[in-house]
């Protein structure tokens, strides 16, 4: 949810609210709103919709606010998981482990031909530190210290820890938290629509800026190219044609590590199991957490192959051969009994499929809307994952006002539909709506969806609105 999207009504006595208002410090949120608005607290949800203190219903269309309730609300079977699991065996962490931690790990890396090691934590951030760690040991360990740096991409985002800021392409994000972590190198965006090179085969280009970055620094000091497969927050970036084999080779001839961080992308959300597997693309690592557990219990997963993990095991240097690290909520069983449950309805109820057929939907719909609306620069995305880039001139591509964003995230609200937003204020990029309803959504959910955002445009941009209601 962006900044502003409480609705105004008269601030409430209902008790959770008031508690909420008085004690809760809530994400990204200047809460000078909450002085004339209720902040919003949700009571309950089933499937795509959700009932908050007041008892007003929302179609959410985010995924929980932040692309993480992959398979909706109200799933009593993975509950049921996590409770059966905890009652046996809650938590063990270190060198011993869990049957659910294994069995996990073994259905996953079925879904990922060449991967077969998977490293627990519990958050996004963490899982990509993991491999940043896992680098810079690689590095120290095994090429004399040289290898230690990573590159990262504009735009991208890999979390909110200072090493994972770091790695962050969207400045706004750290510019509050320096210093920053050294030896982290950016690398241009491969937004077309924001082209950055005047002509010519952009996904070629954009995959040659990234060999002109490691040429410049040397590509003895580089380890690692760290990537989301679709960037999601940084406006959902959908790499052009050609793009993804070309970053793979580049990789290969300057012997970097490839790795992908689908925590938005996995499991499901793009239309395949896990984004990168549209391109064919073969990583060294990947990253996984939102999907993982669909927001029931709090699981990250880093991916990794055999080779890599063998850097560790045969370590000449060290007798213990060992990754020196460890997560202590990487041994609570709740996340991967989650886990394996949400692996079963994916499977059970073809919800890669649905996010496909029911993302294509919502692309064709929302690219009718673009003849009424002028304000809709662009509309891109893959699967459930999409953005809607807003602008206030067409022809220029003129980024819409910051506050005409929010305003058609409140407005959406108001008509009972949760949108996400990623602003200018938030990420430093151009605004885009960005839309990641539960891979169950129905045909009629995503043609709700597409209606309010119709209407909301027309109120707030004043754009031909041929609907006769609000
Ligand atoms: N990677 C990506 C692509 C993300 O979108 C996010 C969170 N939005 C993260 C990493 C960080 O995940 P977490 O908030 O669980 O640390």
């Amino acid at each position: 949810l962006s900044d502003n999207a409480g609705i105004p009504v008269t601030l409430s006595d209902h008790p959770a609210i008031t508690a909420d208002r008085a004690h809760v410090w809530h994400h990204l949120t200047q809460h000078r709103r909450f002085e004339t608005t209720d902040p919003l607290v949700f009571v309950e949800g089933q499937g795509l919709r959700l009932r908050d203190a007041p008892g007003r219903e929302f179609l959410d269309a985010t995924s929980g606010g932040v692309w993480t309730v992959n398979l909706g609300y109200g799933r009593a079977s993975i509950a049921q998981a996590i409770h059966d699991q905890l009652v046996r065996l809650p938590y063990f962490a270190g060198t011993a482990g869990t049957v659910p931690a294994a069995l996990y790990a073994a259905r996953l890396v079925s879904k990922m031909p060449g991967l077969s090691r998977v490293y627990y934590s519990n958050s996004g951030s963490e899982a990509n530190e993991k491999v940043f760690k896992m680098v810079r040991q690689i590095a120290h360990r095994h090429r004399g210290g040289r290898k230690s740096r990573i590159l990262y991409r504009a735009r991208d985002y890999h979390g909110t820890t200072i090493a994972a800021l770091s790695a962050g392409g969207q400045p706004q994000r750290a510019a509050q938290f320096g210093p920053l972590t050294p030896g982290f190198v950016e690398v241009p965006h491969c937004l077309e629509y924001r082209r950055q090179w005047p002509e010519g085969d952009y996904g070629a280009r954009a995959a040659r800026a990234i060999e002109e970055v490691i040429l410049r620094e040397g590509p003895d000091t580089i380890g690692l190219l760290c990537l989301e497969p679709i960037t999601a927050g940084g406006g959902v970036i959908v790499p052009p044609e050609g793009y993804w084999p070309l970053v793979q080779d580049i990789c290969r001839r300057h012997d970097i590590l490839l790795h992908i961080d689908e925590v938005v992308c996995g499991l499901g959300r793009t239309g395949a199991w896990f984004g990168y597997q549209h391109y064919g693309v073969k990583p060294d690592f990947v990253t996984l957490a939102k999907g993982v557990a669909s927001g029931y219990a709090a699981v990250a997963c880093t991916v990794t192959t055999e080779a890599v993990f063998d850097l560790f095991k045969d370590d000449p240097n060290d007798p213990l051969g060992q990754f020196r690290d460890i997560s202590t909520f990487g041994g609570c069983t709740a996340g991967p009994a989650a886990a394996l449950e949400v692996l079963r309805i994916i499977e059970d109820e073809g919800l890669v499929e649905n996010a496909a057929r029911m993302g294509a939907r919502l692309l064709d719909n929302l690219r009718a809307l673009q003849a009424r609306h002028t304000a809709i620069g662009e509309v891109r995305g893959k699967g459930l994952l999409v953005g809607i880039e807003l602008v206030s001139d067409r022809g220029l591509r003129t980024p819409a006002p910051e506050a005409a964003v929010q305003q058609v995230v409140a407005e959406a609200l108001a008509r009972g539909v949760i949108l996400g937003a990623t602003t200018r204020a938030i990420a430093g990029f151009n605004n885009t709506l960005c839309l990641a309803p539960a891979l169950i959504a129905t045909a009629d959910d995503i043609d709700r969806i597409a209606d309010v955002i119709d209407r909301s445009l027309a109120h707030v941009f004043g754009t031909a609105d041929t609907r006769t209601t609000p």
